[in-house]
């Protein structure tokens, strides 16, 4: 997983270079580049006139296995009335937006010590899904999404808590069968880990995967 986080955080890269113009539309004075970084930090910064955007390998991993909630973007999707839950697809180019943002508002002057994430900062990356850009941003990045792993996210763990179901047995090498979207998917299980179970098996068509399932998904696609 560690490796796959790695070269989708390059792919990240790529994209971002592919699908957004440097002067983001004419927002920006000084241009926008993307790079991969290590661990964990997505951030923006500003240096030898031009805007840095690092996309962190760990970050990228924690949303291919679902860990999301400890996110910003998660949690601040509510205050700018986003939708929530949503495809990790869409969180990922959440984050892009998220750190486009900062270099706009830093260019405006909006940014200052202590307040970063700031009013002026939610009315600029609300503003940034109506580029053209954005929407092609995200669909590449769905597009290029790891085959394997499907693409919702759990329900937010705090309120509204849905009524607890009870999951059958998950032991390894169950066979189960699960309808996503519509297409029969049948397999067994490979791998549990605290908030997925890997189902190693086939699509309707024969087409072979190995698909992770949110625990919380699991009861609503579960056929047998
Ligand atoms: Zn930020």
């Amino acid at each position: 997983m560690e490796h796959e986080a790695r070269d989708f955080a390059g792919t990240l890269v790529e994209i971002a270079h592919d699908c957004i113009p440097e002067n983001l539309s004419g927002e920006l004075e000084q241009p926008l580049r993307f790079r991969r970084g290590r661990g964990k930090r997505t951030y923006h910064c500003l240096d030898d006139g031009e805007h840095r955007i690092t996309i962190g390998p760990e970050m990228v991993r924690q949303h291919l296995v679902g860990d999301v909630h400890g996110w910003l973007n998660y949690r601040e999707r509510n205050r700018l009335g986003w939708p929530v839950p949503c495809s990790i697809p869409t969180l990922l180019t959440h984050v892009v937006l998220h750190e486009a943002a900062h270099a706009v508002q830093i260019e405006q002057g909006g940014r200052r010590y202590g307040s970063v994430h700031n009013a002026t900062f939610y009315r600029i990356l609300a503003s940034l899904p109506g580029h053209g850009w954005a929407s092609e941003l995200e669909a590449a990045i769905r597009t290029a999404y790891p085959d394997e792993a499907i693409q919702e996210t759990p329900d937010k763990p705090e309120r509204p808590q849905p009524p607890k179901i009870e999951l059958p047995p998950l032991p390894l090498g169950r066979q189960l069968a699960i309808d996503y979207q519509g297409v029969r998917f049948n397999g067994i299980i490979e791998r549990r880990n605290p908030k997925t179970v890997t189902i190693l098996g086939a699509w309707e068509s024969g087409r072979r995967a190995r698909i992770r399932v949110p625990y919380p998904l699991l009861p609503s696609i579960l056929v047998e």
